[in-house]
C-alpha cells in the first residue's frame, strides 16, 4: 500500500475528481478528510465508501475561499488524526457565462476565490502542521486551460495558471520538507464538464490524440503518485493529463 496510514485532506471531495482521488488513496491505506461544501449527502457517501474499503474517512464542511473555514479543517483533522500527511487542493467551480461581456463581477470574484485563493489559504494554514512534521506533499488541481487559455472562461483559465504558479513558487518556500506538485488534467467526465453541454464533449473528443475525454479515475491515479513516495525527487512539477490535447 503506498499511502498507509497517512492522513490526507481532499478538497471539494464529496464528487467528481475529488472523490476519485479519495477512492485512490483509500484503496492505498489513505485516512481522508472529506471536504465539501454544498453537496453534504454525497460527501456522507464517500465516506461510506471509504469505510467499506476498509480505510477512515472524516467530512468536514468548509468554503475554500474562506481563510477561517480552511483554518477550522485544518484544527478539526489535527484533533480527530494528529497529523496532515497529504494536502490535495482539489475544489473549483467554473461559473457561466464566463465571457467578458455577460460575466458578472461577483462571478469574476468566485472564480477567483475558488479556484486560486482557496488554493494559497490551504496551503498558508496546512504549513505549520507539516514542517512541525519535518514533511508534507502538496498536490495542486490546475487545468490545462490554465496553460492554452481558452474562449470563453478567461477568469477560470487566469486562475488556473496561477495555481500553476504558485506550485512552482510554494515549491521553492517550502522545499526541502515539503513537496509541492500539480495535475492538469484536460477535460474530464464529470458534472462540471457535463455543465458545458454534450456538443462540447463531441468537439473536445474528436481534438485530442486518444479520441475521447479522461475519467476522474485517470486523475486520481496521477494525484495518487505524486502524493506517494514514487514521486520523491519531483517538486514544482505541472503533470499535463489531457490524452495529448494540448499537443501542437
Ligand atoms: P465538479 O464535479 O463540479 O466538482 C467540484 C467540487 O469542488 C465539488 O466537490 C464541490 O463541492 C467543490 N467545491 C466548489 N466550490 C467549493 C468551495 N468554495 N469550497 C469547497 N469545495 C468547493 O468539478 P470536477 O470536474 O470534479 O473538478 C474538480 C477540479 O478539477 C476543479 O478544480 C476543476 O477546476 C478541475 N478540473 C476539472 C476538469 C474537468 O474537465 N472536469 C478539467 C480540468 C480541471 P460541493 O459540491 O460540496 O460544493
Amino acid at each position: 500500500m503506498k499511502l498507509r496510514n497517512k492522513v490526507a485532506i481532499i478538497t471539494g471531495s464529496g464528487r467528481g475528481i475529488g472523490k476519485a482521488i479519495a477512492i485512490e488513496f483509500a484503496r492505498e491505506g489513505c485516512v481522508v478528510v472529506v471536504n465539501y461544501l454544498h453537496s453534504e449527502e454525497e460527501a456522507m457517501k464517500t465516506v461510506e465508501e471509504i469505510k467499506q474499503i476498509g480505510s477512515d474517512a472524516f467530512p468536514i464542511k468548509a468554503d475554500v475561499s474562506k481563510i477561517n473555514d480552511v483554518k477550522m479543517m485544518i484544527e478539526k483533522t489535527l484533533e480527530k488524526f494528529g497529523r496532515v500527511d497529504i494536502l490535495v487542493n482539489n475544489a473549483g467551480v467554473i461559473t457561466r457565462p464566463g465571457d467578458y461581456k455577460n460575466m458578472s463581477e461577483e462571478d469574476f470574484n468566485k472564480t477567483i476565490d475558488v479556484n486560486l485563493k482557496g488554493v494559497y489559504n490551504c496551503i498558508k494554514a496546512v504549513i505549520p502542521a507539516m514542517k512541525k512534521q519535518g514533511n508534507g506533499r502538496i498536490i495542486n488541481i490546475a487545468s490545462v486551460f490554465g496553460m492554452l487559455g481558452a474562449a470563453p472562461v478567461a477568469a477560470y483559465c487566469a486562475a488556473k495558471a496561477g495555481v500553476i504558479n504558485l506550485t512552482k513558487s510554494f515549491a521553492k518556500e517550502l522545499a526541502p520538507e515539503i513537496l509541492v506538485n500539480c495535475v492538469a488534467p484536460g477535460t474530464i467526465d464529470t458534472e462540471m464538464t457535463r455543465a458545458g453541454g454534450e456538443e462540447l464533449i463531441k468537439w473536445i473528443s474528436e481534438n485530442t490524440p486518444l479520441k475521447r475525454i479522461g475519467n476522474p479515475q485517470e486523475i486520481g491515479k496521477a494525484v495518487l503518485f505524486l502524493a506517494s513516495d514514487d514521486s520523491s525527487f519531483i517538486t514544482g512539477h505541472t503533470l499535463v493529463v489531457d490524452g495529448g490535447y494540448s499537443l501542437k
